[in-house]
């Protein structure tokens, strides 16, 4: 079952709206350009994870294309009503989504929506994924000189991430580690990357340069904060492939699939490390509640 809740400023908690008919006019720019933005996030047992960071991230996201936002107490109520309206499960994926409305529109389209996450994500945070590098084509200071590209914002052009992840299924892998033209390690199509070094007893997260043109992400920094609460070390790379082969321990993480252990890159075995995994998902469930 899929909820969706628009917020029209009519309606104080958020207009419920009938998810199998059309709901958006033909002529969205979220349509017919991708001009949009938007979050997910997890609720468990119909708590939301780390709602102010995905709201503050998404307001990032509004800034850089110029974008007009609800406000964020708009946005707690919507998701508040979604999740009221879904049947009670373990976990629910809710989407924030907003675009550039109708050509023209004085304000944008904004709507919640609560579903199933997907059961593949599920079953990847225990069984662990292969992974292919890709080339994503464009060196890693380019975000910095071009930010017309919207390269730190989550928008809704997703078709070149999705694109990306069929590539790999293709290939007999499950996901993919984008790689820049000068050959840094950059994020997954849907994820940050994360490595574990462990040297003489000192533990130490890594995750690739925030300012290498990827999206920071919020389950990155939540786990960061609690993981250095817990005694780890913290570092921010340049990574570049080999420093993934030399890693204790890869994952793909995200608010959704959470973490994903890297079992392969390129066909590859790595090190897969279930008691690091465990330890960091507890230290990730824990930040996200705060
Ligand atoms: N990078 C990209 C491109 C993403 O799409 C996502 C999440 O969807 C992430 C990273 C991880 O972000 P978060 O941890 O906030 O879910």
């Amino acid at each position: 079952m899929t909820v969706l809740v628009f917020l029209d400023p009519a309606y104080e908690a958020g207009r419920i709206a009938d998810a199998s008919q059309p709901q958006l006019m033909a002529t969205d720019q979220g349509a017919t350009r991708g001009d949009g933005i938007f979050e997910s996030l997890l609720a468990v047992n119909g708590i939301p994870r780390k709602v102010q960071a995905h709201l503050d991230r998404l307001a990032t996201s509004a800034q850089t294309m110029d974008l007009q936002l609800p406000p964020a107490d708009a946005w707690e109520r919507a998701i508040k009503t979604a999740i009221a309206e879904h049947p009670p499960v373990e976990e629910l994926v809710i989407k924030l989504l907003v675009t550039r409305g109708v050509e023209g529109a004085a304000a944008p389209t904004a709507w919640v929506q609560a579903s199933l996450p997907p059961s593949a994500g599920q079953r990847q945070r225990t069984d662990g994924i292969s992974v292919l590098l890709l080339d994503r084509g464009y060196d890693s200071s380019l975000a910095e000189r071009a930010p017309w590209l919207l390269m730190g914002a989550k928008t809704l052009s997703y078709a070149v991430n999705m694109a990306a992840l069929r590539y790999a299924r293709k290939n007999d892998a499950d996901d993919v580690i984008f790689t820049s033209s000068d050959g840094r390690v950059l994020e997954g199509p849907t994820s940050t990357v994360l490595m574990a070094r462990v040297r003489d007893g000192v533990r130490t997260l890594v995750t690739p340069l925030l300012e290498s043109g990827i999206l920071p992400g919020t389950s990155q920094a939540v786990l960061f904060k609690a993981a250095a609460s817990a005694g780890w070390q913290l570092g921010y790379g340049p990574l570049e492939p080999d420093d993934l082969y030399e890693a204790d321990a890869v994952w793909l993480v995200s608010s959704i699939r959470l973490l994903a252990p890297v079992k392969s890159i390129d066909g590859k075995e790595i090190p897969v490390s279930p008691e690091l995994t465990e330890e960091l998902t507890a230290l990730l469930a824990e930040g996200s509640r705060e």
